[in-house]
């Protein structure tokens, strides 16, 4: 009887956990037994693993087979336990030295031939074994360019089972990832060819986005078509700074759990910008999947812009499951086989039109809804996401006067970035020593006890809060934008300037 042990990762939402691997080949009737997975991938891995062995010319074990995957609790789902499965196979049947694969890592879907085929979620699996300290993970080349961001984990590429059999045999210098040393993230080369210079006429959407973009906030923007709300919304991104190394990595990280990374750019530089369609399931926004919970949308968009179009089309259970990742920065969805929580924190964008038809007011075949429709149709939007909508701006279709008059306004988003930047930068030494970096996460109790601006510049919203026009949640989001206001003009602290313009905002469309 011969044992050998090796290891892999498991996916816990965004997080990698050790599986340990056991082989056990001994006497018995032949045959292969895995303990440690559900049903329906057991005997899926069960195939693949020997036709892999088998056709790639190695001895498969004519003998009682065991291997276990512990621990037996973690959620195991998917294929990437093949490639250690088979490792620890060969390691028990003396064709791999067992002590040489007792301290790897192995990540990778075997494919009938023995090719060794990408998995989902590399870059976080990695990371949960880099977590070990001075590790080394051996996985699909087509996965590398992933794989190697990771700084303190050697990444050893393998394209089949021979290649990697036959290195596990000689113990020579490993293959050489493609990509041969990480120095620094690649630039951005999704870098958007719009620019805020483009949207001629809405000067007060212009200034609204600057804010967003500055304090992280969200925004809606209520209007007929043709008035510019895809444009401006599109055109956020571009006033945002490169995202820092952290964010970098657990932006790419969720998108490489969801297998949405292009191989082209392994890292994710850029905020991102996700758009759902209204007729998308309630899982491709929100998360999840029968058999593996992928994230959604709106995890898609951490650290970025979540735009929703025609937000009013949206049903109602996924306009009103937003709530939870606007509120805490994550989301946890619930399946038969446990709950899972990925990151959400985004920028949201609704842009809604007045009325159902879309018709504006100017043409032959202008709009007839009646105001019963109008208010229904926007009443799709319930009072409580809206609470949570820092600022409102309505668009109106611009004279030619006022194009003409607003041209001499317009700047390249270069230079609203840069003015950006500064008020983030300000923002981000007021929040140092704290898990926050911008305005909009500053939770609401440590707003109230260490940044209330002074009496005097709380009053408008006292008397809104009176008189019932203003919640709670909206007094809390009327303070985050009043110290954005500030930070945008280089102050200390809110005034009653600022508290007056954030409460405008935060009104908004009535
Ligand atoms: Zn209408």
């Amino acid at each position: 009887m011969a044992v050998a042990r090796t290891r892999s990762v498991a996916l816990v939402g965004v997080t990698g956990r050790t599986v340990e691997v056991e082989a056990d080949v001994g006497k018995g009737l032949a045959g292969i037994h895995l303990i440690g997975l559900p049903d329906t991938a057991l005997s899926e891995a069960r195939d693949r693993v020997r036709s892999a062995v088998v056709n790639s010319s190695y001895p498969w074990p004519d003998a009682r087979i065991i291997v276990s995957l512990f621990p037996a609790s973690l959620p195991k789902r998917g294929s990437q336990f093949d490639l250690a499965i088979a490792v620890a196979i060969l390691g028990a049947a003396g064709v791999v030295p067992a002590q040489r694969i007792a301290d790897l890592f192995f990540l990778g879907e075997l494919g009938l031939d023995g090719r060794i085929r990408a998995v989902r979620g590399v870059l976080p699996s990695v990371l949960g074994a880099a977590g070990q300290g001075g590790v080394t993970v051996v996985v699909p080349s087509a996965n590398s360019a992933e794989a190697v961001l990771v700084p303190d984990a050697k990444v050893i590429p393998v394209a089949d089972l021979r290649q990697l059999v036959e290195w596990l045999r000689k113990g020579d210098d490993p293959p050489q990832p493609e990509v041969e040393e990480y120095v620094e993230p690649p630039k951005a080369t999704d870098a958007p060819d719009v620019d805020l210079a483009d949207v001629v006429g809405q000067p007060v959407a212009r200034r609204a986005l600057e804010v967003c973009a500055a304090g992280g906030h969200n925004l809606w923007l209520l209007g007929p078509p043709g008035t510019g709300k895809t444009m401006l919304a599109e055109r956020l991104p571009t006033l945002l700074p490169e995202l820092e190394l952290d964010h970098a990595l657990e932006v790419t990280a969720i998108h490489s759990v969801a297998g949405v990374l292009p191989s082209s750019a392994p890292m994710m530089c850029r905020p991102p910008f996700v758009s759902p369609h209204h007729t998308a399931t309630a899982a491709a926004v929100i998360g999840g999947g029968s058999t593996i919970v992928r994230p959604g949308a709106v995890s898609l968009a951490h650290r970025g812009v979540l735009f929703m179009d025609e937000a009013p089309e949206f049903p109602r259970h996924v306009l009103d499951a937003l709530r939870q990742p606007l509120e805490s920065g994550r989301v946890t969805v619930s399946r038969a086989a446990g709950a899972v929580t990925f990151p959400a924190r985004f920028m949201l964008v609704l842009a809604a039109n007045p009325c159902p038809c879309a018709q504006g007011e100017d043409k032959e075949d202008a709009c007839r809804c009646s105001p019963t429709v109008r208010r229904r149709y926007l009443g799709r939007l319930s009072g409580p996401l809206l609470d949570r909508i820092d600022m409102k701006v309505t668009v109106a279709r611009s004279s030619r006067r006022e194009l003409l008059a607003d041209r001499q306004f317009v700047e390249p988003s270069k230079k609203v970035a840069e003015r950006v930047l500064a008020a983030r930068e300000r923002a981000a030494k007021r929040l140092a020593g704290t898990q926050w970096r911008s305005n909009a996460e500053i939770p609401s109790s440590v707003l109230h006890a260490d940044f209330r601006p002074s009496a005097e510049a709380m009053h408008p919203m006292t008397t809104c809060l009176d008189a019932g026009t203003l919640t709670a949640r909206g007094l809390d989001r009327v303070v985050r934008v009043a110290w954005t206001l500030a930070d945008l003009a280089d102050k200390d602290t809110p005034g009653q300037d600022e508290t007056n313009a954030a409460l405008g905002f935060w009104l908004g469309v009535r």
